[in-house]
């Protein structure tokens, strides 16, 4: 189940209270400021930049995965959205799951928490999945694990290699033990991806945890992440608890998670789009490796 409470992508400053006068405070639209979650500068939003990055302390913004999309590919027409209209039925009769879902899509324009389709980035044709943690903390519920395992099938088919842009809170509670179930669903479709020679490439952002985690996200030929990411399974507290030690500082970080080994490189968000096309050329034979 999710693992951490949904954050605001971009937490808006309030500008004036209700009681003052907007004769000697005039009004300034929200969206004109943001305020840093980590160094808590308010940052005027343009200075953010597309990439969403604070200027005074990099800070990565979590970000949507239009966003994301308009980061990494140079027209709308370098993506095809893939396995649209899939959804889930509820297999739990979670009260009031259906209508919480139907909230989020309005709210987000995404049918879920992950895009999947056919990108093309550079010279190269992939299989791309983007999750956005907007999307009920990006949990992993039945469509998500559906389209991501119609992903790696289809990609299969085709020949495509696949990168997926994680984010997520982990197994999506509302669906229990069929959420759990996509961890195994997703794994086998890597693995029968990977039986046929192709690139998986697996990039980490900002949180990726739980079943995300345990599965498919970390089973990338080539695993990125995103600097200063949270990158975990079970959330620090209840480790602590359970195995009765504190943990070292920056553990579930990105940074540490390199020094261990289980990332093999962290690419600022600005160079991921040139890393990954560097990348599928040194998979294509072509090209020299800057990592
Ligand atoms: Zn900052």
């Amino acid at each position: 189940m999710p693992l951490f409470q949904k954050k605001k992508y971009i937490k808006i400053t309030p500008n004036r209270s209700l009681n003052q006068d907007p004769r000697t405070n005039p009004e300034v639209p929200d969206e004109l400021f943001a305020k840093c979650p980590k160094c808590k500068h308010s940052i005027y939003v343009k200075d953010l930049g597309a990439a969403k990055i604070c200027p005074h302390c990099a800070y990565n913004f979590r970000i949507s995965a239009q966003e994301r999309l308009s980061l990494l590919t140079e027209s709308e027409t370098d993506f095809e959205e893939w396995f649209t209209g899939i959804e889930t039925k509820n297999p739990l009769n979670f009260p009031g799951y259906l209508d919480k879902l139907e909230q989020v899509k309005a709210k987000t324009g995404l049918d879920e928490a992950v895009w999947t389709g056919k990108a093309i980035m550079g010279d190269h044709s992939l299989a791309l999945g983007i999750m956005d943690s907007n999307f009920i903390m990006a949990s992993m519920g039945t469509v998500v694990g559906e389209k991501l395992t119609r992903l790696f099938e289809r990609a299969t088919l085709e020949h495509l290699p696949v990168v997926i842009f994680t984010a997520s809170g982990g197994a999506r509670m509302q669906e229990g033990i069929m959420s759990l179930m996509q961890m195994a669903k997703t794994s086998a479709a890597v693995k029968r991806h990977s039986n046929a020679g192709l690139l998986y490439i697996t990039v980490l952002t900002d949180p990726t945890t739980g079943g995300v985690t345990a599965s498919f996200a970390s089973l990338g030929d080539i695993i990125l992440a995103e600097p200063q990411s949270l990158i975990g399974f079970a959330g620090r507290r209840v480790i602590e608890e359970t195995v009765r030690q504190t943990l070292p500082d920056g553990f579930q970080k990105a940074e540490f998670l390199l020094e261990h080994g289980f990332v093999d490189a962290i690419v600022k968000r600005t160079e991921l789009r040139d890393q990954l096309i560097r990348l599928l050329d040194l998979h294509l034979g072509k090209g020299e490796i800057h990592v």
